[in-house]
């Protein structure tokens, strides 16, 4: 539907005076004020809304002079934004809010009463390494709220039952007449004696002080996939605050840690092993051992393989948590310098340095107290 033109809703010319504005925005709220239409609240509801939006733009002198200039799309094609809950009505020296007054009349005091979702709960789960891996059968401790279980969740005490409160007649309402400059009207608010519940309840349940619910801190089971990895979210359904009013409860979320492995690293479904190879194996090639998540296997090392060098070992990785299969162990291959040499094995190096043309350090150098002693003897 297209909208009316904001001067045309308030019957007032594009030249009229802001003191002009507020009078015809007055009347006609007097006019189409829901309570004053009983018969006809929802249209009358939508027509005041109609002429409060139109006077919130036409009694600012900005936001009049953008729509005069722009129409009903604003300066930035967007509109005015209009959001009637935040109208502020206090300069129109009404004496009454009507924040309560049109909660009742637009759906936002309604929702209260039915029945409403339990929160979302959060906690988190920390696993070795082979855990995560593997998948784990694991145990969460949730504080969290119950519905009582000595008294089903009514607040009555065992062998008693709530009744009917006898302030709203059951439906938790209460009906008042209020005099507004509108005139007399008759409006509704929660009842405060049951609290909207529409029950009374004349002997509490003990457990839960006659509320139907516990503060309980429950263990709950929590069934990990294998390949799960830092971060990953578990949602365990039903598993989160209990719903009020007969509404389900919310969901669990388990964020999963994961502590670090001595041998392993893993980069998404791919583990990461650094095998360190000597420069004899190296340089001849060789058949090492290397770890794998289900024991060891076999590797062979090319002749003449680099420092660095990287053998893929495929679906010896870790399981996929969605099932896509197995990533690969990836094994990086790292020439290690030896460090203690023996006077045989540095005479057999230098021989060996000798043949491929490479200066080294001189022998005497490296000698140490003792050996220099002795050759000094011998
Ligand atoms: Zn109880
Ligand atoms: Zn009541």
């Amino acid at each position: 539907m297209a909208k009316r033109d904001y001067y045309e809703v308030l019957g007032v010319s594009r030249n009229a005076t802001q003191e002009e504005i507020k009078k015809a925005y007055r009347r006609l709220a007097r006019q189409y004020h829901p309570d004053a239409n009983p018969d006809k609240k929802e249209e009358a509801a939508e027509k005041f809304r109609e002429i409060t939006e139109a006077y919130a733009v036409l009694s600012d002198p900005e936001k009049r002079a953008q729509y005069d200039r722009f129409g009903h799309a604003g300066p930035e094609g967007q509109g005015f934004g209009f959001d009637f809950r935040n109208f502020d009505f206090r300069d129109l020296g009404f004496d009454f809010g009507f924040g309560d007054l049109f909660e009742a009349f637009f759906g936002g005091g309604r929702r209260r009463h039915g029945p409403q979702r339990g929160a979302d709960l959060e906690t988190q789960l920390e696993l070795s390494f082979r855990e995560a891996v593997f998948g784990a059968e694991k145990e969460v401790r949730v504080p969290r709220t119950e519905r009582c279980g000595t008294c089903g969740g009514s607040g009555a005490a065992p062998g008693t039952a709530p009744e009917r409160c006898a302030a709203c007649n059951g439906t938790g309402q209460v009906s008042f007449s209020r005099a507004t400059p509108f005139g007399q009207f008759i409006q509704t608010r929660t009842c405060d004696r049951c609290g909207g519940s529409g029950q009374f309840i004349p002997q509490p349940c003990r457990d839960c002080n006659g509320s139907g619910y516990v503060q309980r801190v429950r263990k709950v089971k929590v069934k990990v996939p294998a390949g799960v990895d830092n971060g990953f979210r578990l949602r365990l359904r039903g598993e989160g605050e209990a719903g009020a009013r007969g509404g389900p409860p919310g969901d669990l979320y388990v964020y999963i840690r994961v502590r670090p492995d001595p041998v392993f690293r893993r980069e998404g479904d791919d583990l990461i092993y650094e095998a360190a190879i000597s420069f004899p194996q190296a340089a001849l090639g060789a058949e090492i051992e290397v770890p794998t998540l289900e024991g060891t296997t076999r590797l062979k090392v090319q002749e003449g393989t680099q420092s660095g060098t990287v053998v893929r070992l495929k679906g010896k990785g870790v399981p996929n948590p969605y099932g896509h299969g197995r990533g690969d162990l990836i094994v990086r291959l790292k020439v290690v310098t030896p460090t203690r040499l023996t006077e045989r094995q540095k005479e057999l190096l230098r021989e060996f340095a000798r043949l491929s043309g490479d200066e080294v350090a001189k022998g005497d150098k490296e000698k140490g107290f003792f050996e220099k002693v002795r050759d000094a003897f011998m």
